[in-house]
């Protein structure tokens, strides 16, 4: 049997993929990235990233953070639903930290990441698509997909595509939440203050988050309805936006363009077989409304290339290698799944009784400090909280 060529090759540059890389060689190891993106393309993607304070905490330690030059902090986060009694209201000061979170757009996490990594003389491949990795008891094989097609073998490859590639491949858990998140970075009446808001209404949950000087908001609907509420102009948007949200910020003054992307839980896990791993969305796919997903996949990240320090060569992707690993995420990722699952679904129903019971919960969860802190912490630092 001849060695691979390479001990780790990642597909996908995403933050999660980059993360990966980077701690990956900041710990002695020499992975290849490879991305389908052309290098230097102009990412169009206009979400926006609730980062949670643990999150913060490893991009100081890879030297990513001092790099991002536009994170509001979130010291608060007010929780509410339409046309009920209940509220709860999270704060940083209650959890003695600085922030609960920061919001910044994806485009800049993801240019800070590029410039991180090429300073950092990871070595990176653009423009060349993952199309099929197979694998035996000794190493992975890459079939590629570029301006050459090539084949390529590792003793581990990271599947970082977002999730892209996983057509074939069952989900554990999966949903489609007929749900579409529209989102825009609106301005208020009322200053921000560091506040975030989650707003469940019967269409959907609406998400202001503090950013810059306004919000970016996160605005969830049936497909049909997103639809045409995308396409209003800035005046009408606006106005059924305060319909939707309330004046608990004063009035909406305007909004910047609209993007959209449709919601689903797809759950595969970590385990990919041997010698194969895959990492955030790819692993997980989550609905945005507790701000879980890139955090999730922020750890798979960190813990990956942790354990992979920790390994003689021979024996990286091993199968002892890839289960430990996985059971370390599945108690991470489960409950956090579960709980935004619940959330969705909990918060959608126009069931009056359970219209009735999230009200009680809200109200238990203002009035019970313990509940407020474990639900803070577990939002925070995943299953460490
Ligand atoms: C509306 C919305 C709001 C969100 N808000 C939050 C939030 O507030 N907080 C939070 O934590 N998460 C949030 N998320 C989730 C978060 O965006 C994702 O979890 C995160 O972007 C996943 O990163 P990733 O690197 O795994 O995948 P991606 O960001 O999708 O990156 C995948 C990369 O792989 C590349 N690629 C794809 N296929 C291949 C291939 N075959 N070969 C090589 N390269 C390939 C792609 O070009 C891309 O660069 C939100 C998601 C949505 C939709």
């Amino acid at each position: 049997m001849t060695e691979p060529a390479e001990s780790i090759v990642i597909a996908g540059a995403g933050p999660v993929g980059a993360v990966c890389a980077l701690a990956m060689k900041q710990g002695g190891l020499d992975p290849l990235v490879l991305e389908a993106r052309p290098e230097d393309t102009q990412l169009n993607d206009r979400r926006t990233l609730a980062l949670s304070y643990g999150s913060r905490l490893i991009l100081e330690r890879l030297g990513i953070w001092s790099r991002i030059k536009q994170a509001t902090p979130i010291t608060r986060i007010h929780i509410s639903h339409k046309g009920g009694l209940g509220r709860a209201l999270l704060s940083a000061e209650e959890e003695r930290l600085p922030a609960l979170g920061y919001v910044l757009s994806y485009g800049e996490l993801a240019q800070a990441l590029m410039d991180c990594l090429k300073d950092a003389g990871v070595r990176m491949r653009f423009g060349v698509q993952v199309k099929n990795v197979h694998a035996n008891s000794q190493q992975s094989k890459l079939e590629l997909d570029g301006d050459v097609p090539d084949t390529l073998s590792a003793r581990l490859a990271v599947i970082a595509d977002g999730g892209r590639g996983e057509g074939t491949t069952p989900a554990k858990w999966s949903r489609d939440y007929q749900q579409v998140a529209i989102v825009a970075e609106v301005k208020t009446e009322i200053p921000h203050q560091n506040l975030a808001y989650e707003r469940f209404t019967p269409n959907g949950p609406i998400a202001l988050l503090p950013k810059d000087d306004g919000y970016a908001l996160v605005w969830v609907n049936a497909p049909t309805e997103a639809q045409r509420i995308a396409q209003l102009d800035d005046a009408r948007f606006l106005a059924e936006l305060q319909a939707r949200f309330g004046s608990r910020q004063g009035r909406f003054l305007s909004a910047g363009p609209r993007g959209q992307f449709p919601l689903k839980l797809d759950y595969r896990g970590t385990q990919a077989g041997e010698h194969v791993v895959r990492v955030g969305n790819a692993a997980q796919t989550l609905h945005p409304v507790a701000g879980q997903g890139f955090n999730l996949g922020l750890r798979d990240a960190w813990e990956l290339a942790q354990s992979c320090l920790d390994m003689p060569t021979e024996d990286l992707g091993s199968a002892a290698h890839l289960e430990r690993f996985a059971a370390g995420r599945r108690r991470d990722a489960l409950p956090g799944i579960g709980f935004t699952d619940f959330l969705v679904r909990a918060f959608s129903t126009s069931n009056p009784v359970v219209h009735h019971l999230r009200g009680l919960g809200l109200m238990a969860l203002q009035a019970l400090p313990p509940a407020r802190h474990f639900v803070a912490r577990r939002m925070l630092f995943g299953k460490n909280g």
